[in-house]
């Protein structure tokens, strides 16, 4: 039987790699619905190549001009309500959530609710709201399929092992386009500079995230949840080539890792095909041709994103909220030219400086806090 998929994000970096996945195996898949922010043009080509039912857009603006350029018994949404719509009210088996931040936690609740399995790329739901995706998961019986290269990388390497075999899981980390930087050389770098990562190729945001460190902050926060071990048993390792994407360490001193060419083809269709293995478009490695592999101890002063990222998360409860919304706005003042690079890691210190932390907070409290931090974030004067 076909899987029938439903896309958030799908004209983004990981939903047009997902749609390209489902491409090369179409006897396989149906795409039920889709949604993207405003890139009308690259959406009315994937509406005609996949022929979904409900599609989404960002605003009633962007929904009327649709309208007149896709076929009338498509069925056109926009805003939250939309993606909620495409992520929950389809016949879709399996959710991709590809959108970037955390506007994806209520469309992802929803889904969830509709006993949907999730791909998940969109890291940032579940470090808004880790505790109430989980929980709600695992009272709907939903599986969350991670989509991210490190998390794909341990839940291969777990395969099923019992949580008491494990000793630590280890996430490696590029180190981003500034990673043979000095602080003092952070100063004045530009937002052409900070977008060039040497190995992967992905959206605006995480490009900056992986610049600051900020990304494997949230990705220590998101492997937390999914795998459900403490911090002080997540470690990060400098690994400049990603071709491990991650490894685990066993309570025998095995080490598992996964390995592969940094393509996310993999582990996306390794989240729409799981538990099975099929071909992928993708190169094999080639390890006699790379020759060698480094790693290097992570320096916690030149990268103090992740010293607060480990930090916030042993907290808990709305810090880890408020260190992503902070970082949200930081991210797009710095890509808007408002504030200076060094500025993201001042910006989100200051917010979670003057938080109040509620400890379990339920979905209105975390939007109240994620509002609360966006609000704080965008008001910082550095002039
Ligand atoms: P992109 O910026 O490339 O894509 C974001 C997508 O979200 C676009 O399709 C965009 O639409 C869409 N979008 C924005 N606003 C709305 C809205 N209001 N309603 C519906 N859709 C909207 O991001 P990435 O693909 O790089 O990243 C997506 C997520 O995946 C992030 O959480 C990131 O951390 C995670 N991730 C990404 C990786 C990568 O290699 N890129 C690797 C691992 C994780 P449009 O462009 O049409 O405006
Ligand atoms: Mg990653």
């Amino acid at each position: 039987m076909r899987k029938k998929i439903a896309v958030l994000g799908s004209t983004g970096s990981i939903g047009t790699q997902s749609l390209n996945v489902i491409s090369h195996d179409m006897d396989r898949y149906t795409v039920e619905a889709l949604a993207a922010g405003s890139n009308l043009e690259l959406f009315i080509e994937q509406i005609r190549q996949f022929q979904p039912r409900k599609v989404s857009v960002a605003t009633k603006e962007l929904a009327e001009e649709l309208a007149l350029h896709i076929p009338s018994y498509t069925e056109i949404y926009y805003g939250e309500k939309g993606m909620i719509e495409v992520a929950a009210a389809t016949d879709a088996d399996l959710l991709i959530n590809a959108v970037m931040g955390s506007q994806g936690l209520r469309p992802t609740m929803a889904a969830i609710e509709a006993g949907k399995s999730i791909a998940l790329a969109n890291k940032e739901t579940l470090v808004s709201a880790g505790h109430l995706v989980t929980q709600a998961a695992a009272k709907h019986g939903v599986k969350l399929l991670p989509v991210d290269s490190e998390h794909s990388a341990i839940f291969q390497c777990l395969n099923g092992e019992p949580k008491e075999a494990v000793s630590r899981i280890i996430l490696t980390a590029s180190g981003g386009s500034f990673r043979d930087r000095t602080r003092e050389q952070l100063a004045d770098v530009t937002v052409e500079e900070a977008l060039k990562h040497p190995n992967w190729s992905m959206g605006a945001k995480i490009t900056i995230d992986s610049a600051t460190m900020v990304n494997k902050g949230l990705e220590v926060i998101e492997a937390h949840w999914l795998f459900r071990l403490p911090y002080d048993r997540i470690e990060v390792l400098l690994h400049p080539e990603s071709v491990i994407h991650s490894m685990v360490e066993f309570a025998d001193n095995s080490v598992i890792a996964q390995l592969g060419n940094p393509d996310m083809r993999v582990p996306i269709q390794y989240a729409l095909t799981y538990p099975e293995r099929r071909k992928t478009p993708t190169t094999p490695l080639n390890l006699a041709e790379l020759g060698r592999l480094h790693f290097r101890e992570m320096d916690y002063e030149r990268f103090p994103c992740l010293r607060l990222a480990f930090e916030c998360g042993s907290t808990g409860g709305t810090m880890t909220t408020v260190y992503n919304a902070a970082n949200e706005v930081a991210v797009d003042r710095f890509l808007r030219g408002d504030i200076k690079f060094l500025q993201i890691e001042e910006t989100i210190e200051r917010v979670l400086e003057k938080h109040q932390l509620s400890l379990v907070p339920d979905l209105d409290e975390i939007q109240q806090a994620d509002a609360w931090a966006r609000q704080t974030a965008s008001s910082i004067d550095f002039s």
